[in-house]
């Protein structure tokens, strides 16, 4: 392999690159635009253009792409090639500002909720030049928003751009209270730690429930799951290791900071860290990432699934979202400062989040809802569904002693006064961690550990900006208004802590006792499944923030909605419809042909007077399971015909968790009862111990 430094970011048109290749003052107009978001001049465009084109070429690229994120959650291209005829018969290489900032894809088959009247079908792709262009294959790609011709987002990177400037604008108002004069602007970062399984790609093939759905739907486990604890942090088998290291090459020549890479809980289970970077390019590279990691198993006959919930019985995949705030001069606001001064700072930026996280539960919770997240949260995997947050002892003694005035320290004991004290510095102990937390303060920033593996990070980071933008934006108008900062300032602390510490839960998380305190004592919510949480985003107190800070209009809102249930009801649909089809074409013939060949040998037992007791008790309790299956299979193919008679999305997605699910539970139990008791060659798909535990 070449040197990592050499081949670092070397399909990226990144800083170094522009500096090399344009002019020194299209350069300057470029980063101004990057930076501070001014205007771009159309002759810097076509500048910046050509030059792009003039370095995609150079590395072999053919075509370009505007590179962006509808709302299905994956990413979408459409290649246009350089070429362009010249008047003697050949072709140049052309690429203009114009198509570099605007495309017009034929986009109307991507989910827009309604958004857009057919006649105005297509939208338009708008590039984004904070984060860098980037060639993949033969491809320059160019990342872009994707709109409507009204104006309204029909991606995800729109409404994150947008919370990011909103969190921006708020925390400038309390930067400037504090004296910061010298900072431009403040922005958040995300490092996404990223969960996936690696099954072999030759039984992969074998499962229509893997190929259609992205998770095994049948499969009775094997003697052996996680429960020795012997995967995690596991020495990386050699398949699995060659693996990894072309996927780090891949993502190090995208300019992807893939740092941390091991064996997680449950068998055929690994993670990935990149080291965080500013939040929309962090949300750019984690959807790249789960692309070239699909890619890259598929050159090693490997499948790589990113489904939040690939196999009952051992642990699921999900991802988790390390995020904090920052200011352009290098202050990360969520770490404990050298002054008294920074610490009061640093303490309201943390009320901040705590008031968000307890107003806006709903709008955390909702931003991970998938029908394949379901699995996960609460079932003692992953946090729970209820959202709480973690503080640590430390940091809990500090908050306590400023809401009671009462002194805090160890040895010497002082009454806590902002902008007094020196805070001591959270480091954060690995050896009492809190894993169950959906939401936990790592020393200098906050772990969100609610997200699915296969989830955009997007949502989750366009609401948790918007809703600290939206505390920030109380404190500052408070704030502003007061004659005595520093007596208003301690006020709001000790006020935040007071109004919103039900929402900090230092304890078990999955504990049975912690969902009834948290429901029945707290008054948190409990939005077990995706039906009972996307409603929450048309609150009106939800809508009434996300439209003021400008991060969505009503409509967009309502088309979120409407197409995050769809997505919902067609997932689980499908799941349920290929279960009928294993069920017929492959569950039930299995059994059939094991039961003839078993009669056919008790029968030329019974011929020549042997005991035929071991067939004949196999036979009867097969033949018991065919009937189960059968009446089963009836039984969710009936609800399948119902579900498609309802109208109503939101009804579609009750009816989906209450009638269709359970059906699909109840034909597993007894199918995977079948296969434990069938012999191995009859059963026509590979068995999880296979799948689990077949890539050496
Ligand atoms: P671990 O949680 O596994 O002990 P770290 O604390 O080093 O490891 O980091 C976990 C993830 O958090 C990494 O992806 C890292 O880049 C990210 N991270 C670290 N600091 C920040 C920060 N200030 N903002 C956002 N993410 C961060
Ligand atoms: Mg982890």
């Amino acid at each position: 392999m070449a040197n990592v430094t050499d081949i670092f970011g070397s399909m990226v048109f990144d800083d170094r690159v522009m500096k090399a290749n344009l002019s020194a003052s299209v350069y300057k107009s470029l980063k101004k635009t990057i930076d501070e978001g001014a205007r771009l001049d159309i002759s810097v465009a076509n500048a910046v253009a050509e030059a792009m084109k003039d370095w995609a070429v150079s590395k072999g690229a053919t075509h370009y792409t505007h590179w962006f994120q509808p709302l299905t959650g994956i990413t979408a291209e459409k290649h246009d090639g350089f070429i362009s005829p010249a008047p003697d018969g050949r072709v140049i290489m052309e690429f203009s500002g114009k198509e570099l900032i605007k495309g017009e894809p034929d986009a109307s088959s991507f989910p827009s909720g309604g958004l857009r009247a057919t006649f105005e079908a297509r939208g338009y792709t708008a590039w984004d030049p904070t984060s860098y262009a980037f060639i993949k294959g033969k491809t320059l790609c160019i990342p872009t928003a994707f709109c409507s011709y009204g104006g309204e987002a029909l991606d995800k990177k729109t409404p994150l751009l947008r919370s990011m400037e909103a969190l921006n604008k708020q925390a400038m108002r309390i930067l400037k209270l504090f004296g910061n004069e010298d900072v431009k602007c403040v922005k958040t970062s995300v490092g996404p730690e990223q969960e996936y399984f690696l099954v072999d790609k030759a039984l992969y093939d074998q499962r229509p429930d893997l190929i259609y759905t992205g998770r095994t739907l049948f499969g009775c486990l094997p003697p052996k799951g996680q429960e020795l604890d012997d995967h995690y942090f596991g020495v990386i088998k050699p398949r699995v290791a060659a693996y990894m290291a072309e996927l780090n090459e891949e993502l190090w020549k995208l300019g992807i900071l893939a740092k941390t890479e091991h064996n997680e809980v449950a068998p055929a289970q690994h993670e990935l860290a990149p080291i965080y970077t500013t939040t929309n390019i962090a949300t750019d590279h984690n959807q790249l990432t789960m692309e070239i990691m699909q890619k890259v198993a598929a050159k090693h006959g490997l499948v790589c699934l990113l489904h939040e919930k690939p196999f009952a019985g051992v642990n699921g995949s999900g991802k988790h979202n390390n995020w904090s705030i920052s200011t352009d001069t290098g202050v990360n606001l969520l770490a404990p400062g050298e002054t008294p001064y920074e610490n009061a700072q640093f303490l309201l930026f943390l009320v901040a989040v705590i008031k968000a996280v307890d107003d806006y539960q709903d709008l955390l919770r909702l931003a991970v809802a998938t029908a394949g997240n379901d699995h996960r949260l609460g079932a003692n995997e992953a946090p729970p569904a209820v959202v709480s947050m973690f503080l640590g002892d430390e940091l809990q003694a500090v908050l306590d002693a400023i809401e009671t005035d009462t002194p805090y320290g160890g040895t010497e004991k002082t009454t806590m006064k902002l902008g007094v004290h020196v805070l001591p510095r959270f480091q954060r102990d690995n050896t009492d961690r809190n894993r169950t937390s959906p939401f936990a303060f790592t020393g200098n920033k906050f772990e969100f550990r609610m997200l699915g593996s296969s989830n955009s990070i997007a949502c989750a980071n366009i609401m948790l900006n918007s809703a600290v933008a939206e505390s920030l934006r109380q404190f500052a108008d408070e704030l502003e208004k007061a004659d005595d900062f520093n007596a208003a300032l301690h006020d709001v602390i000790r006020r935040t802590i007071r109004e919103h510490k039900r929402i900090i839960f230092n304890g078990n998380g999955y504990d049975d006792s912690w969902i009834k305190e948290a429901t029945e004592v707290r008054g948190l919510m409990n939005l077990r499944t995706t039906p009972d949480a996307m409603p929450h985003l048309l609150d009106k107190k939800n809508v009434d923030m996300l439209t003021a800070h400008k991060v969505y209009s009503e409509a967009e809102l309502k088309s979120r909605t409407e197409i995050m249930l769809e997505n919902y009801v067609k997932t689980v649909n499908i799941e349920a419809k290929t279960m009928v089809e294993m069920s017929r074409k492959m569950i039930m013939p299995a059994i059939d042909e094991y039961i003839a060949d078993l009669s056919e040998a008790a029968y030329k037992k019974m011929g020549i007077g042997i005991p035929y007791t071991y067939e004949k008790k196999i036979i009867e309790k097969l033949s018991k399971l065919l009937e189960d299956i059968d009446a089963a299979t009836d039984d969710l193919e009936g609800a399948i015909e119902e579900y498609k008679k309802i109208e109503d999305v939101t009804k579609a997605s009750f009816f989906i968790r209450d009638e269709i699910l359970p059906r699909m539970d109840a034909l597993r139990a007894p199918a995977d009862a079948a296969e434990a008791i069938t012999a191995e060659k009859y059963w026509k798909y590979p068995t999880y111990g296979k799948l689990l535990f077949g890539v050496r």
